[in-house]
């Protein structure tokens, strides 16, 4: 439900074979629609002619092959649907969606995002498509945003089976439709790995048995391994989306050079705002200051980047100051912290102390618990009322090869 108690998602789809749809007031979707959470309307595209043979194609202009689905009935279709608009859409617009082989890929990520609007229309084209001057229209005279969305590289006779597809894979994922919240989160292409196999009972069927771990209690290991077996699954059958990060690739750690400047921005965005929530400002260096700072950070600092399968995964930066050795910009991404990189960052920062210093120092926050741990862990001190020392943190030091 929305906030108002109406649909979480109102869908319109309009098609020459309304029948076609008769499959949305199947299963989940059908109870969703039964339990208010979908509002799902079909429309028959030829009631918007005013012809006795009720016609929706012609032939093309400039020749070829095939039909092409006329410009009138569709928008006159359109502005019915979103005439239709019901009280709880207050001044929503639909987001068209038209399915189509030459439109951008139907993936998780896509359904996910139409599963936030709260109302999308369906046009399903067929022969060869809809005249071009429907998708204007559209955009120009209804103001909706238009979407050709296709759900794989091979062509079909309809739109009806792709707004199937599509309705489905974003309809469980409006909150409410599936019961299991969880149960979508572990899902294949939700993190980009596909899912890991799956067993019920009995533990052994026709001298086959399930996997031993599954049946250990030990969930831990059995999380362990079913991430093991995601990462060779899809490495078995979808290698296009195991994206080198995923795997047990080393890290690499080499001076960063003005090509990683994007990437460390983004970099130290993500790894600075939980510095923001900790101390409840947005007033960090690391957070304000733009791509044009972090390029001329490199003139000033030696900064190091350390990659794993070719992903930014973690940076620092020295520069030296008198007989200090100044350590800055110690980050790792959320995902990889706890695994000793900070750690080894640090240390290659240390270890590229020139000659001839005394202390090498760095500022962390006071509340950062787990990178205090960590500096003291590694010999660093805290030093009381340090000079010209950001507000909110602290100003550690120690002795070189300590
Ligand atoms: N002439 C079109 C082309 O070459 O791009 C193909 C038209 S197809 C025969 C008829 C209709 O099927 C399309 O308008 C579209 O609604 C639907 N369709 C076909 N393949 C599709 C796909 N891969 N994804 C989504 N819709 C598809």
């Amino acid at each position: 439900m929305s906030e108002d108690g109406g649909p979480a998602l109102r869908i319109d789809v309009v098609s020459i074979f309304p029948d076609y749809l008769a499959a949305l007031d199947l299963s989940l979707i059908g109870k969703a629609r039964d339990d208010g959470l979908l509002d799902v309307r079909v429309h028959d595209l030829r009631d918007f002619t005013h012809d006795r043979h009720r016609t929706v194609d012609d032939t093309p202009y400039g020749g070829g092959a095939g039909m092409v689905m006329k410009a009138q009935p569709w928008a006159e279709a359109l502005d019915h649907v979103v005439a239709q608009r019901g009280s709880n859409l207050a001044d929503a617009r639909p987001h068209l969606v038209v399915p189509g082989p030459g439109g951008a890929p139907f993936t998780q990520a896509m359904a996910r995002q139409l599963a936030h609007e709260p109302w999308l229309a369906f046009a399903c084209g067929r022969y060869e498509g809809i005249d071009e001057r429907v998708y204007e229209h559209a955009r120009e005279t209804l103001g909706l945003e238009v979407s050709v969305v296709s759900l794989g590289d091979y062509v079909l006779n309809g739109g009806e089976v792709a707004v199937l597809a599509m309705v489905e894979a974003i309809g469980r994922l409006v909150p409410g439709v599936i019961g299991n919240a969880e149960s979508l989160v572990e899902e294949s292409h939700e993190d980009g790995l596909l899912e890991y196999p799956l067993y019920t009972k009995p533990r052994e069927w026709n001298g086959r048995q399930v996997p031993p771990i599954l049946l250990s209690g030990n969930h831990a290991a059995i999380a362990a391994w079913r991430h093991e077996q995601r990462l060779a699954r899809t490495a078995a059958r979808r290698p296009d989306l195991l994206h080198a990060s995923h795997g047990d690739g080393e890290v690499e750690i080499a001076a960063a050079t003005p090509s990683d400047v994007p990437e460390l921005n983004v970099l130290f965005k993500a790894c600075w705002v939980q510095e923001a929530l900790l101390n409840d400002t947005l007033d960090i260096p690391a957070l304000t200051e733009g791509l044009d700072d972090v390029r001329a950070s490199l003139d000033t600092t030696q900064t190091w980047v350390a990659r794993k399968g070719g992903r930014l995964v973690g940076a620092v930066r020295t520069s030296r100051l008198g007989d200090d050795w100044h350590i800055g910009r110690l980050c790792v991404v959320p995902d990889l912290r706890g695994r000793g990189l900070g750690r080894r960052l640090l240390e290659h920062a240390e270890a590229t102390a020139p000659d001839g210093i005394r202390t090498i120092s760095l500022d962390t926050g006071a509340l950062s618990t787990d990178n205090l741990r960590m500096y003291r862990k590694s010999g660093y001190r805290v030093v009381p009322d340090a000079p010209d020392v950001p507000a909110g943190a602290v100003h550690l030091t120690k002795r070189p090869g300590r």
